[in-house]
């Protein structure tokens, strides 16, 4: 290291500017006390919006109502304040617009930059990899082929495009099937009158299914799942009570007897009047808490028999969505399967999907003009194609954990492994540790802790 380069401010990289790279930026903008550089390297170049907030689609509404979606865990009707200069009269249990979601953690990052003058950098651009340095700092290598050195790095680099089932493999390359339904652009091309068929059922199908519609598509539309479980809604407005949890929740650590005993509780709880809503908002708190007292073979068994029942039980969509998506249903416009996907073939005028219905155990088969992938962020890391995260893994420079749903940190948010001392992690890789860890209320809180360790670390 040179001697100016010695004296210059740390350098901290933020790779990834969606939610989480957005949070941390504002929190080390407003809080670092000495000098600093803060760059934020974003490849979509659409900075502070990220995948989830990047839509512009008024179909596209939050799943939590606004009044629960400030950036500032300390501050929790901030993004009310933001809302209510806006047209709209929105208030704080309104499900907005995705889109306005995005504009406020931009106008947020815009304004902490503001504060302090010559900072941050913005880049649009895409980090490769990522090694130590000769000097001990890390070194990012872009895609354009520039290379940057910094004191500490924080990546954030969220969720990643759905993954193509090995039943797809056939139709892979084929141009009607759509293998990642949040690219800017993937549903141009649909033949507004031809069937489609949407893979999954949950919050990503209602996404696609009510744009779809919205544009003015004709043809039939047809969702796909296992059990054919699409995500239950909020209710207008609500008042949680403050309810109690069961004493003995963490005495029972298997995941039958936990099961049971949160069925008996909800019960008596909808024997006195309160919705089972209430009870999953109480027990949020206590969620991560819950997974990491399970074993990791009940963890898996979680995954593979529940997890589709807590996913629509647990992430709800709004109360309108809900209305939107009914409406196309009794309308016979939107059909949703119970069925195991067999397989896919490419036809002469689109594609053949083939299917076992849940429940019969006959197979059937469904001509579309195109299929889309509705089934979500890409679960398992080890099989993201993502160049970053592929060469940290092989290099053995991050961990994942036993099932592969996140990466392994320590308790200040480090990436457990040997580039520890410098390289930060917080996004919806934590779910690994926490489970409870995708959305706004449970990141902002890991993201303002995050820059408290890393600030004290300087
Ligand atoms: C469709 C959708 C809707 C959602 N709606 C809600 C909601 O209403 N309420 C709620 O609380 N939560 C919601 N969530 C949960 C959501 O995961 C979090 O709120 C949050 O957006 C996650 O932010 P993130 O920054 O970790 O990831 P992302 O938003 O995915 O951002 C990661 C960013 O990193 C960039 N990047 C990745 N790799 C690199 C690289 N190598 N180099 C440079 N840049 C890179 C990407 O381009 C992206 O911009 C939603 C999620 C999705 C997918």
């Amino acid at each position: 290291m040179s001697a100016s380069e010695a004296a210059a401010p740390p350098l901290i990289l933020v790779i990834g500017a969606g939610f989480s790279g957005t949070a941390v930026a504002v929190h080390l903008l407003a809080r670092a006390a000495g000098p600093l550089r803060v760059v934020m390297v974003n490849r979509s170049g659409e900075m502070a919006r990220g995948l989830a907030y990047g839509t512009a689609s008024p179909q596209h509404l939050l799943n939590v109502p606004a009044g629960r979606m400030s950036l500032f865990p300390d501050r929790p009707g901030d993004f009310l304040t933001f809302l209510q200069a806006q047209p709209g009269g929105w208030q704080g249990g309104d499900f907005v617009p995705r889109s306005l979601y995005g504009d406020y953690l931009h106008h947020r990052l815009q304004s902490a930059a503001a504060a302090r003058p010559g900072v941050l950098v913005q880049r649009v651009g895409m980090v490769r990899s990522l090694v130590r340095g000769g000097d001990g700092r890390l070194v990012a290598r872009l895609d354009d082929g520039s290379a940057m050195v910094a004191d500490r790095v924080v990546l954030s680099v969220g969720n990643h495009p759905p993954m193509t089932p090995a039943a797809l493999r056939a139709v892979a390359g084929h141009p009607g099937y759509v293998a990642d339904p949040w690219r800017s652009g993937a549903l141009d091309p649909i033949d507004q009158k031809a069937p489609v068929l949407l893979l999954g059922s949950g919050l990503t199908m209602l996404d696609v299914a009510l744009e779809l519609a919205r544009r003015g598509h004709q043809g039939p539309l047809m969702a796909l799942s296992r059990r054919g479980l699409l995500p239950q809604a909020h209710r207008d407005s609500h008042h949680p009570h403050d309810i109690p949890l069961p004493p003995e929740l963490f005495a029972q650590t298997g995941l039958g007897p936990r099961l049971r005993l949160l069925r008996r509780w909800i019960a008596a709880l909808a024997a006195t009047g309160i919705d089972w809503r209430d009870a999953l908002v109480a027990l949020r708190p206590v969620t991560p808490r819950l997974w990491q007292t399970l074993t990791t073979g009940d963890r898996r068994r979680f995954l593979h028999h529940l997890q589709p029942y807590w996913d629509t039980h647990r992430h709800r969509c709004a109360p309108a969505i809900a209305q939107a998506v009914g409406d196309l249903r009794d309308q016979g416009r939107l059909q949703v399967i119970a069925g195991r996907l067999q397989g896919a073939s490419p036809t002469p005028g689109g594609i053949a999907v083939s299917f076992i219905r849940r429940g019969s155990g006959i197979a059937e088969t469904l001509t579309v003009g195109t299929l889309i992938n509705c089934t979500g962020p890409a679960g398992q890391v080890q099989a993201i194609p993502d160049p970053l995260l592929h060469t940290l893994l092989a290099a053995g420079d991050i961990q994942t954990d036993a099932l592969g749903l996140g990466l392994v940190t320590l308790a200040d948010y480090r990436l457990a492994g040997p580039l520890a001392d410098r390289l930060y992690h917080v996004g919806p890789f934590l779910k690994g540790q926490f489970w409870e860890a995708t959305a706004v209320p449970e990141l902002r809180e890991h993201a303002a802790a995050l820059v408290t360790a890393l600030l004290q670390s300087l």
